[in-house]
């Protein structure tokens, strides 16, 4: 499934039109909702938390060099070999190259983003290198064809009995929606996979500077067994999942299970320190890891819009936001989906290509409460709605709009008329004016043919008249 982010309106009205999508969607982020405000509830020092993890992401990212020398350093001490990719297609090229050197013809992966973003898995396939998916969302997704709708539930828009359909067709078993049946049939053929697997490929939740260690957090063992049973592992990971130390490590993990899955804590914390263990004879022989750039270095120059690289990718955010919760997360056309994603898709992908993905967003700030980190979504998104505006990409109504209003306000009593007559005209139509796109789904009140001027102007003769009272 290729999605583009320049398409995101058309999604949009297709998510609206899919009744089915939009009752999953609905169901699955009001529980998400919940299970998170419980777990929030329960900790009463979660705001200061989130202080602190904001400030720990500023001192990373302003310090990223020295941070990420720092990790180089330990990691090759422990044994890791440790890659740098400037974009995509090198990230690519040096994952083939691994898998060539070691005769690679079948990878096991989890979940990991980084990995959805450079297309990896296209890319292996047409290598003839056969890459499974193994968390259970993922392998759904994978299955479909689809990418993720979420950032930590990719199958968030199907329901139980799409699921059920779906591994009927697919996999030739019997129709079951019972959830712990249809898992058991995806545990059964994984399991098999990941004996005969020569090569595992993981993301990166955090990175440890200081001891070049990486941490991988996950639910259900499918991470550990594809870090730990083929030969090689490939870890890929954005220059910006950094911590100084295992101390802040734990500010984070305190932070990202209740933020992602209502949970108090991720079933597992994986801690790969390197390489085959010559004491405990156990892990793969090499452990490879690869500091994808891909656009975060320019995101890095910009000293409001870095803040969007503090995302641990929780997904707390897209949960928390009204229009996610409407058209699910293909409608913004990109890997990185939700409010996040309305941010990062125009600074990744180009103003002209996210042209529209700052504008989903209703600028209410939900996303922001929910942030375990503080990042101020909605302020980056007027930002970047500036800088969309400025480049010229917005809509040509909108242009000749502003245009208009600009030139009336330079000349009062061309606006008084101006704002004067929609009123009176309005009078005789006996009807709101309908505006496309807002007032099919709106009610929208008459004008009273006032204006704002008028009725301020009445406003304040009001409250005189009541001052001179108390007078
Ligand atoms: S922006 Fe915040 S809430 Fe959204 S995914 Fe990232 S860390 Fe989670």
């Amino acid at each position: 499934m290729n999605l583009k982010a320049s398409h995101t309106k058309s999604y949009i009205k297709q998510a609206l039109n899919n009744d089915v999508l939009r009752a999953a969607v609905d169901k699955a982020t009001r529980t998400a909702v919940k299970k998170r405000a419980d777990k929030v509830d329960a900790i009463p020092y979660w705001e200061e938390l989130r202080y602190r993890a904001h400030v720990i992401k500023r001192d990373v990212i302003e310090h990223l060099d020295t941070y990420l020398q720092q990790f180089e350093t330990q990691a090759q001490a422990n044994g890791i070999k440790v890659h740098w990719a400037i974009d995509a297609a090198e990230a690519r090229k040096i994952i083939h190259a691994i898998a060539v050197k070691n005769n690679v013809k079948t990878v096991v992966k989890s979940k990991s983003l980084t990995t959805e973003e450079i297309h990896l898995n296209t890319f292996l396939m047409d290598r003839d290198i056969q890459a499974l998916e193994t968390d259970l969302g993922e392998y759904i997704v994978q299955l479909l064809d689809h990418i993720p709708s979420h950032l930590t539930a990719p199958a968030l828009h199907l329901s139980r009995q799409d699921i059920g359909k779906l591994f009927h067709e697919k996999l030739g078993v019997d129709y079951t929606e019972n959830p712990n049946e249809l898992l058991s049939i995806a545990r059964a053929r994984l399991r098999k996979k990941f004996l005969t697997a020569d090569m595992g490929i993981s993301g990166v939740n955090f990175a440890i500077a200081e001891s070049g260690c990486l941490t991988i957090v996950e639910n259900e063992a499918n991470a550990r067994l594809t870090i730990g049973l083929p030969k090689v592992h490939i870890a890929v990971m954005g220059i910006e999942k950094l911590l100084p130390s295992f101390r802040e490590l734990a500010v984070f993990l305190k932070l990202l299970a209740p933020s992602a899955t209502g949970q108090k804590q991720t079933v597992y914390v994986n801690i790969i320190g390197g390489p085959l263990h010559t004491l405990l004879g156990e892990g793969p022989e090499q452990v490879h890891v690869i500091l994808l750039d891909n656009g975060r270095s320019k995101i890095l120059a910009d000293p409001q819009l870095r803040e969007t690289l503090f995302c641990i990718r929780c997904g707390a955010c897209l949960n928390a936001c009204p229009i996610y919760q409407q058209v699910g997360g293909h409608a913004y056309g990109w890997v990185y989906m939700g409010p996040i994603g309305a941010t990062l898709i125009p600074q990744y992908l180009g103003v002209k290509e996210g042209r529209y993905a700052p504008f989903v967003s209703s600028l209410c700030g939900a996303c922001f409460h929910a942030c375990p980190v503080r990042i101020d979504i909605p302020h980056h998104l007027l930002k970047l709605r500036h800088k969309v505006v400025e480049s010229g990409h917005s809509k040509a109504i909108e242009k000749i709009g502003i245009k208009a209003w600009a030139f009336l306000a330079r000349y009062p009593m061309l606006y008084r008329v101006a704002t004067w007559f929609p009123g009176k005209v309005q009078k005789l139509y006996k009807k709101p004016f309908p505006v496309p796109g807002y007032t099919k789904e709106r009610a929208v009140g008459l004008f009273d043919g006032k204006g704002f001027r008028r009725r301020y102007l009445d406003n304040e003769k009001a409250k005189g008249a009541k001052n001179s009272k108390l007078i």
